[in-house]
């Protein structure tokens, strides 16, 4: 299958006519084909959604009133769930990603669009006091087309928190997907044009980050960026943006901390903290990958721990096993390397998963690792591995905790368990994070929680309402009545 770009509700070949193979990761084997889009496939997706906004918001996407734009994205909800079985299928050989995480993506996509549906006909401006004879409103407007650059590790549940906001606050988008996982989001786009969305409110070119992506950023037609990925590149993204005075979110993932004090509740605990690291190959921006602990129940916990991760299988999508393939080949080694370079200087390992017999050996499989006593300034308990593995380390008292989760560069997530409620909640406090769980820890969070980082983690905030406000232009207006 040879896909193109779909640009004003049809299919497109690309300016180059050049072509990306799509690997499926649990092979290494090539499956299908999309094309390597360039600045000038850009061009003609930002003219498709430049005429679906018009020039005075008169086009056919801009000029639908706010409840018709929520019931195109609350039948955009529906179509996502009756198609939900054949995205997660896409999604699952594509990425690698195991068929219960990809299922579960297509409904938090699902979630997001009726979430964002319910919230168009209440996105509104206020009325000011000021002084006497005036009366002072602000309206938020749309700002017109913007850009999004999704990544691969959840490309759908990315798609519905960037693009369902944007849509909702009445722009037009262009998408530029990662080139491991652009399927999913090319039937995306084509299920909203089966469903009736305008030519041009949804337009998406596939290709390479450094080509198709960094057009994207430095197009002039974009207002808007939106980018999901590693640190590096945001900030290339993020400086393209500003050098034409674009506004950017960036959300660059993190080495997220999860604080278990002595008097945690371990049962409750123990699960959310290992699928906080195993969900998705441990592929997930907000994973719990450093596992702070107090010293008297360190060792049971890595005992515990111990067993759980012996226990751990990684497999193909269709086995449904813990964890699938690591999505290409790239991030193979990274984790690999990784892992090598912990065990080389000394970082002993607890405990290792297994790839199940069954898995191709040119698939990108890697297994779970649980590393403990690891020293706070190596660099797996640093850097962002993007794999199942897990950094444990002991504390005593609360403020070397609070010292050694804030002790990266990053602040996305953070998790405290505690019986303690007061504790929780000075520990919330004190943590550098945009998001923090006490008791729990949703990688993530549900889409009505604004999440986004601090520090190299990124800015800007999406999911909830907040995230709305970032895809609007505010305007204050002023009138003197006397
Ligand atoms: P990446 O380079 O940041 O890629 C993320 C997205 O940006 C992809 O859509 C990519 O497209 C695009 N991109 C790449 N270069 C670009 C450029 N110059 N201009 C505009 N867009 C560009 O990440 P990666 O190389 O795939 O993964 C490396 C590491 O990044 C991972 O190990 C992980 O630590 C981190 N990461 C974090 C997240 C997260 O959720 N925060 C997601 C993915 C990766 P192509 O893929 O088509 O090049
Ligand atoms: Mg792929």
């Amino acid at each position: 299958m040879e896909y193109r770009h779909f640009i004003g509700n049809a299919w497109r070949a690309g300016d180059n006519g050049e072509s990306l193979d799509v690997i499926d990761p649990s092979t290494g084997e090539p499956f299908a084909a999309i094309a390597r889009g360039n600045a000038a496939d850009i061009d003609v997706a930002v003219s498709a959604a430049r005429n679906a906004m018009g020039e005075a918001l008169d086009g056919p996407w801009a000029k639908l009133s706010p409840v018709e734009r929520a019931n195109l994205l609350f039948a955009y909800a529906a179509a996502v769930l009756e198609n939900a079985d054949e995205l997660a299928q896409l999604e699952a050989r594509d990425t690698g990603k195991a068929l219960k995480t990809a299922r579960t993506d297509a409904a938090v996509l699902a979630r997001y669009l009726q979430y964002y549906a319910g919230c168009v006909d209440k996105l509104h401006g206020e009325t000011l006091p000021y002084t006497t004879g005036f009366t002072v409103l602000t309206v938020r407007e749309p700002i017109g087309v913007t850009g999004h650059i999704i990544p691969w590790n959840y490309p759908m549940q990315i798609y519905g928190r960037s693009v369902g906001a944007s849509l909702a606050a009445g722009n037009a988008c262009v998408v530029k997907p990662a080139e491991d996982a652009s399927l999913s989001i090319l039937r995306l786009a084509e299920i909203a044009a089966d469903i009736g969305f305008p030519a041009g409110a949804i337009n998406v070119v596939t290709g390479l980050g450094s080509e198709a992506g960094a057009a994207l950023s430095a197009n002039e037609g974009i207002g808007h960026i939106s980018f999901t990925g590693s640190t590096a590149t945001g900030a290339l993204v993020g400086r393209t943006a500003a050098e034409r005075h674009c506004p950017s979110v960036l959300e660059l993932g993190g080495k997220s901390p999860q604080l278990v004090f002595d008097d945690a509740d371990l049962d409750e605990a123990l699960p959310v903290i290992l699928n906080a690291i195993i969900q998705n190959a441990g592929q997930t921006c907000s994973a719990g990958s450093r596992l702070l602990v107090q010293r008297g129940i360190y060792e049971t916990v890595i005992e515990r721990l111990t067993q759980r991760f012996e226990a751990l299988r990684s497999g193909p999508p269709a086995m449904d096993l813990d964890t699938g393939p690591l999505v290409n080949a790239k991030q193979q080694a990274r984790v690999r390397s990784m892992v090598e370079q912990a065990e080389g200087e000394g970082i002993r390992v607890a405990a290792r998963g297994k790839i199940a017999v069954e898995a191709s050996r040119n698939g990108f499989f890697h297994e779970a690792v649980l590393f403990r006593d690891v020293p706070p300034q190596s660099r797996i308990a640093q850097e962002e591995v993007f794999g199942p593995v897990l950094a444990v380390m002991p504390f005593d008292d609360e403020a070397e905790a609070v010292k050694l989760a804030n002790g990266t560069n990053y602040g996305l997530v953070a998790g405290v368990w505690t019986r303690d409620g007061s504790r929780g909640l000075r520990l919330a406090r004190k943590l550098q994070a945009g998001q923090v769980f006490v008791n729990n820890y949703g990688a993530g969070g549900g889409v009505e929680l604004p999440f986004g980082g601090v520090k190299a983690s990124g800015h800007g905030r999406e999911k909830g309402f907040e995230a709305l406000y970032g895809f609007t232009s505010l305007k204050t207006i002023a009138i003197r009545h006397g």
